[in-house]
């Protein structure tokens, strides 16, 4: 949608990105604005190069299969029907000029990446001005510069990575039951994953527990012929549940086969040799990279102000220091932690969903003259999943693992899942799952969907 739709004398508030953070404070604003969006004295407009928000929570059972990828993300669109939507990626934000720079969907980026210039050399940024900016654009992963990652590694923030990593694992159990050669079945079934925490170990656990189940069906494959891999530079894992239900998690997973290795690193990865820290080294056909996220970079085209994490420095209102017209919150923000919990909020759901709701009303509040309320919030802990009927959980200092936190995982990610439309959906696909075994087909040409015509076009008659 055009942003010269908006009424000339609304006042303007852009949300750049349309994740956690921004789809809830635009659901919240259409909640508290209702009257002025109605009459256009308010418009709000979320920038995001996706048209949905991802429910990254369930990206592990969507790689599993446990659920139709689809259902994991909710269209903006839908969602946020009195907000204009514009797809595109925001490439710097002048707070002096209040203007986001916004590349929009359908231009390709400039050789130097997102610099404003379209592939055929034209300039192709839209200026959309503001009277309040929400920053929401989350984190990306943290990479190290080690050699061979960029090349064979891959990340777990996405739905898209979901989707790849559930087709090319089950790839890898096409390639050894079809080949004879050991080293090419070790290489297929050996799997790595780099980093520890919620996305890591979710991750990890789901595809296992997928592709064990799996085996099934591959009668030259034994689950026993896979080498599952967790590799993590602390002394812990899955720090987010707490040191005790942290280490039962790694007896867990060793109790199903998983190696999990502590306090090391991944060296090298060239060509897809896996040289660790520990002096082991083997071939690996999947190496997944979860070791953390990093405020996201665009925040250094900005005059925002930073700190040296490049987080963008906002108070306990979420206002950003000395700018009381732009709004952070989420991954990208640091923001004082008034529970004491720890110096700032910590990157979760769990506080971006609620910093939203504040966002929101600071805004709405703002707007109409009202005093701003502080974020406060302690965190209450947290569930995760390890695959079918395995969890572990820590919640209110209440420690539960097995059945019961995977029961709970599921039913509080059903309830926090956006929409009632998605929350059915979800529902129904876990339902079908208690009659119907989990599919197991790959279907590797999404990755390369062209690839077969592109193959049609070189062979066609030349003289017709
Ligand atoms: C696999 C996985 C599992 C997780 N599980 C849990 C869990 O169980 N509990 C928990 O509390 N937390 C969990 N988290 C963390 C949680 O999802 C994040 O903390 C949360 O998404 C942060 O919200 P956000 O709005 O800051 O960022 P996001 O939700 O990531 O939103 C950022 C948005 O910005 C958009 N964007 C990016 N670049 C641009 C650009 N240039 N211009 C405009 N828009 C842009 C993106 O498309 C995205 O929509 C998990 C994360 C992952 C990856």
């Amino acid at each position: 949608m055009s942003v010269e739709q908006i009424p000339p004398a609304a006042k303007h508030i852009v949300i750049v990105g349309g994740g956690y953070v921004g789809m809830y404070t635009a659901l919240r604003l259409q909640r508290r604005l209702r009257r002025e969006l109605r009459r256009g004295e308010v418009a709000v407009t979320v920038v995001d190069p996706q048209s949905y928000m991802t429910y990254q929570p369930f990206l592990p059972e969507a790689a599993a299969g446990n659920l139709e990828p689809r259902h994991v993300v909710a269209p903006l669109r839908k969602v946020l029907k009195r907000c204009r939507v514009l797809n595109g990626h925001v490439v710097g934000i002048s707070a002096e000029r209040r203007v986001a720079l916004v590349h929009p969907a359908g231009s390709d980026p400039g050789p130097e990446g997102w610099d404003g210039v379209g592939a055929s050399g034209e300039a192709r940024v839209q200026e959309v001005p503001y009277d309040r900016l929400v920053i929401a654009l989350g984190s990306i992963s943290r990479t190290l510069p080690i050699p061979g990652l960029a090349e064979c590694g891959i990340g777990f923030k996405t739905v898209e990575e979901a989707i790849y990593l559930r087709n090319h694992v089950l790839h890898q159990l096409d390639i050894a039951a079809s080949n004879d050669d050991p080293e090419v079945r070790r290489r297929a079934l050996t799997f790595v994953f780099v980093g520890g925490g919620f996305a890591g170990v979710e991750a990890l656990a789901e595809l296992e527990d997928m592709a064990r189940d799996a085996c099934r069906w591959y009668p030259s494959v034994r689950h026993e012929d896979m080498r599952w891999m967790m590799v993590e530079a602390a002394d812990r894992i899955l720090p987010e549940v707490g040191p005790e239900m942290g280490r039962w998690t790694v007896e867990a997973l060793r109790g199903r086969g998983i190696e999990v290795k502590l306090e090391t690193l991944l060296k090298t990865a060239e060509g897809g040799h896996i040289v660790l820290s520990d002096g082991e080294s083997f071939d690996a056909g999947t190496l997944v990279w979860t070791a953390g996220v990093k405020p996201h970079p665009m925040l250094k085209r900005t005059d925002l102000p930073l700190d040296e994490k490049g987080r963008v420095k906002a108070t306990a209102e979420l206002a950003v220091e000395g700018l009381p017209d732009v709004y952070a919150a989420g991954d990208n923000a640091r923001v004082p932690d008034l529970s004491g919990f720890g110096e700032f909020t910590a990157p979760n759901a769990q506080h971006a969903v609620r910093q939203a709701r504040t966002l929101g009303d600071n805004i709405a509040a703002d707007l109409h003259g009202k005093p701003l309320t502080p974020y406060k919030h302690a965190y209450v802990g947290s569930v995760a999943s390890l695959g079918l009927h395995k969890g572990v959980a820590n919640v209110y200092g209440l420690k539960l693992r097995g059945v019961v936190a995977w029961f709970m995982h599921r039913t509080y990610h059903l309830s926090r899942m956006p929409t009632v439309n998605r929350k059915f959906r979800v529902a129904l696909d876990w339902s079908l799952a208690l009659f119907f075994r989990r599919e197991i087909v790959s279907l590797g040409e999404l990755s390369s969907p062209r690839a077969e015509f592109e193959l049609a076009t070189e062979h066609r008659p030349k003289d017709g």
